[in-house]
Formats: C-alpha cells, sequence, structure tokens
C-alpha cells in the first residue's frame, strides 16, 4: 500500500504569512501599524518558547509586538488592569494571555477580561459563543489552522465522519464545532470514552489532541484517512513527538501531519492572521464588542 502524504505544514504556513506580510503592509502604507499586545506571567519554559516564537514571527510579517512580562508574583488586580489598559489602548488590535498562568491567578478571569474586539486567541465567551453559532470573525488559532490545512490539502469535510480526541476549550471543542460547521460528521472523545478504537476506525479524518504519547497506533487509524496530530509530547529521549505513533501509521493513513512541523506552524500563523483581522475590523469601525 502506498505511503501516506506527509502534510508539510510549515510551508503551508509559510503562505500565510506571506499574504499576512502582504496585508500588514498595505495596513501601514495606509498609517495603521497592526499591533498584538502579549502578556506572560511567571517562568514557564514551554511558554517562553511560544512567546518567543510569536514575537519572531511578528518581526517577520511586518506587525508590532509588545511583551509584557509579568513577575511569578503578580496579582490577578494587577493582570487585569493591565488587560483594561490594553483594551483601551486604540494602537493595540490583539491581546493574548499566555497559557497556562501561575497557579494562584485565576486564566479564566483573565480571558474573560479581554475586549472581544482584540480577542486573537478566541477564548473570550462572546466569541466562543459565536463559533458555537457559526458566525465568528476571529477563530481559534489551532483548530482553524487545522481546517486551513486540510483545505490545502484538498481533503473535503462535507458528509465525512470526523472523529476528534481531546475536549479541552482550546482545542478538541471549538475543533469539533468548525468541523460540524464544515458539514462533517463528528465525534468527540475524551479521558472517559469507551473502546476508543472502534471509534477513530470509522474516522474519515481524525484530530488527536489528546496529549498523551503513543495514545493512536496504527491499528486504531482507517486506511486512507487523515490524521491530523494536534499535540505536543516528548517522547523518553526529550524529543518532540505528538500523540499519534506516526512512522507506523505512515503505512495506514492518506495524509498525516508530523509533529514538529505541522499543526504548530499553522497555529501561529493563524494568529498572525487573526492579528490582522482584528487590526482591520476595528480600523473599519467594526466593534466585535
Ligand atoms: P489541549 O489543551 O492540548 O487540548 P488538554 O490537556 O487540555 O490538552 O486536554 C486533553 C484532552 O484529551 C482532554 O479533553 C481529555 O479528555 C482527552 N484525553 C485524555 N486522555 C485520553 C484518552 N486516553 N482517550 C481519549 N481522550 C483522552
Amino acid at each position: 500500500m502506498a505511503m501516506a502524504k506527509i502534510i508539510d505544514g510549515k510551508k503551508i504556513a509559510e503562505e500565510l504569512l506571506k499574504s499576512v506580510r502582504a496585508d500588514a503592509e498595505k495596513l501601514n502604507a495606509e498609517g495603521t501599524k497592526p499591533c498584538l499586545a502579549v502578556i506572560i506571567a511567571g517562568e514557564n519554559p514551554a511558554s517562553k518558547v511560544y512567546v518567543r516564537n510569536k514575537k519572531l514571527t511578528c518581526e517577520r510579517v511586518g506587525i508590532r509586538s509588545l511583551e509584557f512580562a509579568l513577575p511569578e508574583e503578580t496579582t490577578q488586580a494587577e493582570l487585569l488592569a493591565l488587560v483594561e489598559k490594553l483594551n483601551n489602548d486604540p494602537s493595540v488590535h490583539g491581546i493574548l494571555c499566555q497559557h497556562p498562568l501561575p497557579g494562584h491567578l485565576d486564566e479564566r478571569k483573565v480571558f474573560d477580561a479581554i475586549s472581544p474586539s482584540k480577542d486573537v486567541d478566541a477564548f473570550h465567551p462572546i466569541t466562543v459563543g459565536r463559533v458555537v453559532i457559526g458566525n465568528a470573525a476571529l477563530l481559534p488559532c489551532t483548530p482553524a489552522g487545522v481546517m486551513e490545512m486540510l483545505r490545502h490539502e484538498g481533503i473535503s469535510v462535507p458528509g465525512k465522519r470526523c472523529v476528534v480526541i481531546g475536549r479541552s476549550n482550546i482545542v478538541g471543542k471549538p475543533m469539533a464545532l468548525m468541523l460540524l460547521a464544515a458539514d462533517g460528521t463528528v465525534t468527540v472523545c475524551h479521558s472517559k470514552t469507551v473502546n476508543l478504537k472502534e471509534l477513530t476506525l470509522q474516522a474519515d479524518i481524525l484530530v488527536c489532541a489528546a496529549g498523551i504519547r503513543g495514545l493512536v497506533t496504527a491499528d486504531m487509524i482507517k486506511p486512507g484517512a487523515a490524521v491530523i496530530d494536534v499535540s505536543i509530547n516528548r517522547d523518553g529521549e526529550g524529543k518532540l513527538c505528538g500523540d499519534v505513533d506516526f512512522n507506523a501509521a505512515l503505512n495506514v493513513a492518506g495524509a498525516i501531519t508530523p509533529v514538529p512541523g505541522g499543526v504548530g506552524p499553522m497555529t501561529i500563523a493563524m494568529l498572525m492572521r487573526n492579528t490582522i483581522l482584528s487590526c482591520k475590523l476595528q480600523v473599519t469601525g467594526c466593534n466585535l464588542g
């Protein structure tokens, strides 16, 4: 049997970033400098890497980035005051608070405080509600990146059996909603799901976002399926890997995303795209709040 096509997320993301760059240049020429504010609190090393990548990508595409690195002991009130200040600053078009926050801080309260007009991560309840209804302008970056990959690869969703492993608010849930909006027939699996394999074997499109290395083995994949691995785990040697047994899955799947180089770069590209979109909407006075 033919080997699966490896979906090159890095390449697709680069194409997207080119168009983001052109948009940013156009806005600049019209006198608006698109700007993303990133808040990070504490010393989580993975968070620092993510924030750094976001900042570097902003620079590459011509988006101004502001970083607010707050100390571990920052209070909830200080954090909320910063969000309020950024909400009211017309030169800031997108605001995100890097997840996870130090334990004493309530992340949900921070997400809820970000103006829906500047909610480039799409975590605010109003934005989430719009995703549920199916009329959101700003879409959550990771699932939006997955949809973009499917589109790019010519993998059609209407009528397809889609199985999403994971039900987090950041990935699994919005992923399921977006596949549903695209006319897929969607099943969501989670930690209490009984007989996962029976369900995954039905999937034409399988999205894996459980954060468990080795969870998805080749015998759980329907021959020819599109397998999208969202997770970023580490293997025994500290190397990055997803949930899927990639090498074995290559012999079964029709198309598959690698980790790294799959969904990861798409997520950042969608964040850049959201920043441009929220900038355009604010410039035209179309307030999403
Ligand atoms: P992320 O933010 O990347 O989505 P989370 O850790 O918040 O990651 O969520 C992991 C999800 O994976 C949860 O919804 C959980 O129910 C699901 N999950 C964990 N273990 C299993 C399992 N063995 N089978 C199926 N789903 C699982």
